[in-house]
């Protein structure tokens, strides 16, 4: 790494040594763009790093709330409004009991490039709370979701900042904070994204991101002269994203053999049909079930329960041709990826954000496994939601296949930003590099033409 990029990576590391996952985030942002900064010296484009690392603001707020027992609860808010010079800051809430400062900064930070890469007019930002919905009541999630909102919305705004889900935040949380939104301010603005169709929700936005990651990937995979038809997929986690993976791979033509969700793994050598995932839907976004039921209703498959404290992932080395991490940060170790690359797996696709750890994507680059990153990969998601303000702005509705159609366009256009940028200054079919450089060139830009803020 060159003297300027080192001396930002040294920075971060020393101003928040505890920040492991946001660490994780720069070091592989800072080694991709690292050549372009030393390579167009006439710009000068290390005097933004130290600014990009940098949140513009941070809220951190107490969230109190009475569960169904009448006792009462509190729970840590955040919003990391990270950077907006391409627009206001657009990123998930996420409602998970890991949430932390690290989590949330390596997703804004992440967030900034994607939104960049969708060529809308996005800025990046990440919240969420410390929440933990599993097992509580709906009476229980809306209270909490009232009470977030409640200091939330002093923060946000259709113009400044648009949350949108994430883990643990689907179309109810979103309808309870939207709701509360309304009441606070009385106004019926697109604050939020991912809302309820009756109420200024886009067609297509629950699909867009799993839809999106294979949009991306049958791009990558046509350049290959390739495709996905009767390919076998790895895909993990059992939420938003890996439903509507498994939907669209099974709209062109390709098996998926794998779900989890954070107990366990399920393995289905018939492969996930339409019925099946269907059956999967119910189980998980209404009766809010774990996976390990789907061996009740269909017992040839297998079930492998995990604790987290495993060394590999036993769902990582099943024999396939592509696999779709859409669960969580770090799924995926060197042992893992060792088990994929030695069972011929061709296609890492991210539908998580940053499943794959340092060490496991750099042997993918070096066995020449096609992988494409988070920022590109996902990034159907935040742009669904980007045509979703569009729409609340112009006060239209489009079509689901007008928004469909417009997603892949999107994705397609992303498969092109990241393909030129990996061939122009990096190596061809290095996505990771492609997507880190493009996204960066775009913000960097902006915030050298609005004066370095
Ligand atoms: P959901 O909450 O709908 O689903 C998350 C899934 O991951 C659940 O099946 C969950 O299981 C599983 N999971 C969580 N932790 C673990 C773990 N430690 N080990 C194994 N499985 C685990 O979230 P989404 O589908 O929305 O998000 C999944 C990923 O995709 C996240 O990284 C998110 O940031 C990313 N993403 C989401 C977008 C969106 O539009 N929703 C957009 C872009 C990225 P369990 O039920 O047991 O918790």
């Amino acid at each position: 790494m060159h003297k300027e990029t080192q001396k930002i990576l040294d920075f971060v590391i020393q101003k928040d040594p505890s920040q492991k996952e946001f660490h994780q985030a720069v070091t592989t942002f800072l080694t991709s763009i690292d050549g372009v900064v030393a390579q167009e010296p006439q710009i000068v484009y290390h005097k933004v790093l130290d600014r990009l690392v940098e949140p513009e603001r941070v809220i951190i707020f107490r969230v109190p709330w009475v569960d169904d027992n009448g006792k009462l609860q509190i729970n840590r808010g955040y919003r990391v409004q990270q950077n907006s010079a391409l627009g206001p800051y657009k990123g998930g809430l996420r409602f998970h009991p890991s949430v932390n400062l690290s989590i949330l900064r390596f997703l804004a930070f992440e967030q900034v490039f994607k939104n960049s890469l969708t060529g809308l007019p996005m800025g990046g930002g990440k919240g969420g709370a410390d929440f933990n919905p599993k097992g509580k009541s709906d009476n229980e999630v809306m209270r909490f979701c009232q009470s977030f909102m409640t200091e939330l919305s002093k923060h946000i705004g259709a113009n400044t900042d648009v949350p949108a889900g994430d883990m643990g935040v689907g179309g109810r949380e979103i309808g309870y904070m939207f709701g509360q939104y309304k009441r606070l301010q009385n106004e019926v603005t697109g604050v939020l994204t991912g809302k309820g169709i009756s109420f200024g929700g886009s067609l297509i936005r629950p699909e867009a991101t799993g839809y999106g990651l294979i949009y991306l990937t049958q791009a990558v995979l046509e350049a290959e002269n390739d495709s996905l038809k009767d390919k076998v997929c790895l895909v993990s986690g059992s939420g938003n994203v890996a439903q509507f993976t498994v939907e669209k791979l099974i709209q062109l033509g390709a098996k998926t053999i794998t779900l989890s969700d954070s107990n366990g793994v399920i393995i289905d050598r018939d492969g996930i049909d339409s019925e099946k995932l269907e059956w999967v839907k119910i189980l998980k976004n209404v009766r809010r079930g774990r996976i390990s039921e789907y061996i009740k209703k269909y017992p040839k498959a297998t079930y492998i329960p995990r604790t987290g404290e495993e060394e590999y992932n036993e769902l990582w080395n099943v024999k396939a041709d592509l696999a779709f991490p859409c669960a969580v940060q770090n799924e995926i170790n060197i042992i893992d990826a060792q088990h994929m690359v030695s069972n011929g797996i061709k296609l890492v696709g991210e539908g998580a954000n940053m499943p794959t750890n340092i060490d496991a994507l750099r042997l993918f680059q070096a066995k020449g496994v096609l992988f494409l990153p988070a920022k590109a990969a996902n990034a159907g998601g935040v742009a669904v939601s980007g045509l979703e303000m569009s729409q609340n702005s112009g006060r239209i509705s489009w079509t689901k296949d007008q928004v469909d159609k417009k997603l892949e366009t999107i994705m397609r256009n992303i498969y092109k930003q990241i393909s030129d940028a990996a061939d122009t200054y990096s190596t061809h079919n290095n996505f990771t590099d492609g997507a880190n450089i493009a996204g960066f060139l775009k913000v960097a830009d902006a915030m050298i033409a609005q004066g370095y803020v």
